[in-house]
């Protein structure tokens, strides 16, 4: 999506260790009228699978996941981080390593909100090393709950997660892929 590729060329800033800072427009301050059109963009990319609900993670997800839920005309869950593992047996619950923040938690999900009858799309700012990405098909799986695909903002294409959740058979849909960034040489695109 040219947009987004352009306004991360414009506003994002590469740090060490490979991290891209977007605070200015997606992870702290949030652009609502581009979210409008990347939740435009998901919509026309997962058209005619019958979303009826988008699964997100705390916090960055939530936005645009909204801005997408508006197009889909279906609610937004969001999945929880705790760092207790929930025993109670009224949530599903998985496992999520952050390798950017450099700690593990749990994310946990309401059995009342996720259920077999549930045609989900997930939606979330960042692929990485895939790690959140797979702690939400964890849960919509043990929730019997039809996964339709993953529709993400900035994949770090460089990093492994984009093709590890595509081997098991998950179609994900970026809207911005980054083939390699450095803070010497700015970021390529895919
Ligand atoms: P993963 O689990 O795929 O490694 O990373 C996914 C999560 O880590 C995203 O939801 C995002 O919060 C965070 N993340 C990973 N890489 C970056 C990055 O380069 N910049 C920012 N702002 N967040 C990142």
């Amino acid at each position: 999506m040219i947009l987004l590729e352009e306004r991360v060329r414009r506003d994002g800033i590469v740090r060490e260790g490979g991290v891209l800072k977007v605070d200015s427009f997606l992870n702290h301050q949030m652009d609502i009228r581009l979210f409008e059109e990347m939740g435009k963009e998901f919509a026309r990319l997962f058209a005619g699978e019958n979303v009826n609900k988008i699964l997100t993670i705390e916090a960055s997800g939530i936005g645009i996941a909204c801005l997408a839920a508006r197009e889909f005309g279906c609610p937004v869950v969001f999945a929880k981080k705790s760092r207790t593992i929930n025993i109670a047996g009224d949530v599903w619950t998985s496992r999520v390593e952050s390798f950017t923040h450099g700690r593990t938690y749990d994310i946990i999900v309401s059995k009342d909100y996720l259920t077999e009858k549930d045609r989900v799309l997930i939606i979330d700012d960042f692929l990485a090393m895939g790690s959140a990405l797979s702690g939400l098909i964890t849960l919509v799986e043990d929730a019997s709950a039809t996964l339709v695909g993953a529709g993400i903002a900035i994949e770090k294409a460089f990093q492994p997660g984009g093709d590890m959740i595509r081997s098991r058979g998950v179609r994900v849909e970026s809207l911005a892929r980054i083939k390699s960034m450095s803070v010497e040489n700015g970021i390529e695109f895919c």
